[in-house]
């Protein structure tokens, strides 16, 4: 019997769920990447031709192929709507399955339904296997086996799982090496070559000049780098101006490392105990990001609306002053220097640092009282690693909006935060080196400071710098105001 593996967001050979299974199962194993033009033709057709993400996933596809190559297989790319392409496909190399891991996005749920509907026409089946997360969305229930909605409950029951079954269950990699003879040489005819960036419409990024490393080999390399630091993960992940945070976020979108992998070097660190305790706050992240996918899946409103359905009462604000304000903020001239640094992070590239994503959102939504989903939007179509169940949670959280979201009377105010994480500005001096010459204690606020100070530091508010565009006393008022309508029900 014959397969195929379709990659997807899992752009690894080794530890894949699916390409384990499929070659456990079947003597001959092809394999496949489709550039699906479901998902690129609506960035092209908008203009969006420079993407780091499409860059990140050729680089990695790149990669996928010259691994398959060295275990005497290789990597069919197609550039087509996937939806038709793999049944044909499938139909053409005369296979009996179709291999993915599954992918828990409301998009690809409708797709890989489509895809499996055609393939059982022609009497091919499509076998989805757990591979992104630790625990699917119905392995960590209540004692009542209802979904949970607050984080800590269900963070205990995901680690009494784990430890359950000592970690070695849930966390063993997929092996494949006793089975990589069964991966086939497609046939020339299918075997196309990689079609260049240029080829799928798109322009190179600024991603190699930003030297984010790509492919398996550089979420090795990102994780290496990491473990070497992961003790102080809990006392450095909060400074935006220190390597504290692992950076492997976008290898977990693509996959090009296993969720598994990560785990269980955080778990068996966090048992031998011998660290700073920073292991086991990693962890505590990484199921974080099981949790918002279990979130979307029972809740698949949140993707629209707010979690807790009252917060769409809320009246944000609208209008030509509110465009004009979400625009500032998109291009980073609020006037408020941690919240513009960050903004010119993400535009730059592609990436933001945890401790500023909460600050930029609450800024966004309760400093200048605009819709939070103009925001997640906009982190959508510029984070490398954006995912739609943690950026929404990430979104829902600051706006109050989620589950187990800040209450809404818990206002960040962007000068404290500045004080208390950046406190040498350091992070600031890297985005915004106009404001170099400012103390660190004067960074922070640079309209609160005598002009003469400004003058000789070269800055001119209006000119080299914006003026604040609200006054966080009075916003804050507001927000208390604008939030009253869900007084009764936090
Ligand atoms: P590390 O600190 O090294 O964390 C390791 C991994 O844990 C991350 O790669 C990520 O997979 C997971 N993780 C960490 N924090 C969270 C969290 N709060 N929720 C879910 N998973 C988490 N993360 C995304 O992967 N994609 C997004 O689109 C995204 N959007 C966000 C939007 C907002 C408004 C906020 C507040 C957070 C968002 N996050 C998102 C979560 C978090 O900011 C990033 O995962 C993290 O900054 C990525 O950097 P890292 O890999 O260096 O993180």
């Amino acid at each position: 019997n014959r397969s195929l593996v379709w990659f997807r967001r899992d752009l690894r050979v080794f530890d894949n769920a699916a390409l384990h299974h499929a070659l456990k199962n079947s003597r001959m194993v092809f394999c496949v990447f489709v550039f699906d033009t479901d998902i690129l033709q609506p960035l092209l057709d908008a203009g969006l031709k420079a993407d780091r993400r499409v860059e990140f996933i050729h680089a990695s596809i790149v990669e996928l192929d010259a691994e398959l190559r060295l275990l005497g297989g290789n990597l069919i790319v197609r550039h087509a709507s996937s939806v038709a392409d793999i049944p044909a496909l499938a139909a053409e190399l005369g296979v009996d399955a179709v291999y993915a891991n599954r992918d828990y996005e409301p998009q690809a749920v409708i797709r890989d339904s489509a895809v499996a509907a055609t393939l059982a026409k022609n009497g091919c089946a499509l076998h989805t296997y757990k591979d992104h997360v630790i625990f699917e969305t119905d392995e960590v229930l209540s004692l009542a086996a209802k979904p949970f909605s607050v984080f800590t409950p269900y963070k205990n029951s995901w680690m009494k799982r784990l430890a359950a079954a000592d970690g070695e269950f849930f966390l063993k990699p997929y092996p494949i090496s006793s089975y990589a003879s069964r991966l086939a040489l497609a046939p020339t005819a299918n075997a196309n070559a990689i079609p260049s960036l240029a080829d799928l419409g798109f322009e190179p990024t600024n991603l190699s000049e930003l030297k984010i490393p790509t492919g398996i080999s550089g979420a090795n390399q990102l994780l290496d780098d990491f473990m070497l630091r992961i003790g102080d993960y809990r006392d450095t992940r909060n400074f935006p101006a220190v390597k504290g945070p692992s950076y492997l976020s976008v290898h977990l979108r693509f996959g090009t490392i296993s969720i598994r992998t990560l785990a269980r070097n955080a778990y068996q660190t966090m048992r031998q105990g011998v660290e700073g305790g920073g292991a086991a706050v990693w962890l505590s992240e990484l199921v974080w990001r099981d949790f918002y996918f279990m979130i979307l899946h029972y809740h698949p409103h949140v993707a629209q609306r707010a979690f807790k359905q009252d917060y769409d009462a809320i009246q944000w604000e609208t209008g030509a002053s509110a465009e004009a304000a979400f625009q500032a903020w998109c291009d980073g001239r609020t006037g408020y220097p941690l919240v513009d640094a960050a903004m010119l992070q993400i535009n730059q590239t592609g990436y933001m640092h945890n401790r500023l994503r909460m600050v930029v959102a609450s800024f966004l939504i309760k400093d200048l009282g605009i819709d939070w989903r103009w925001g997640e939007a906009y982190f959508a179509k510029h984070l490398n690693d954006f995912d739609l169940s943690a950026n929404n949670g990430g979104w829902q959280w600051a706006a109050s909006s989620g589950c187990d979201a800040q209450p809404y009377f818990r206002i960040f105010n962007p000068i404290t935060q500045s004080e208390k994480f950046d406190s040498e500005g350091k992070f600031i001096r890297r985005y915004l080196p106009q404001l170099g010459k400012l103390s660190n204690k004067a960074i922070h606020a640079p309209w609160l400071i005598d002009t003469a100070i400004l003058q000789a530091a070269g800055i001119t508010l209006g000119g080299n710098y914006p003026r604040p565009l609200v006054q966080h006393d009075v916003a804050r008022a507001q927000t208390l105001a604008r939030y009253a309508v869900v007084k009764k029900v936090t």
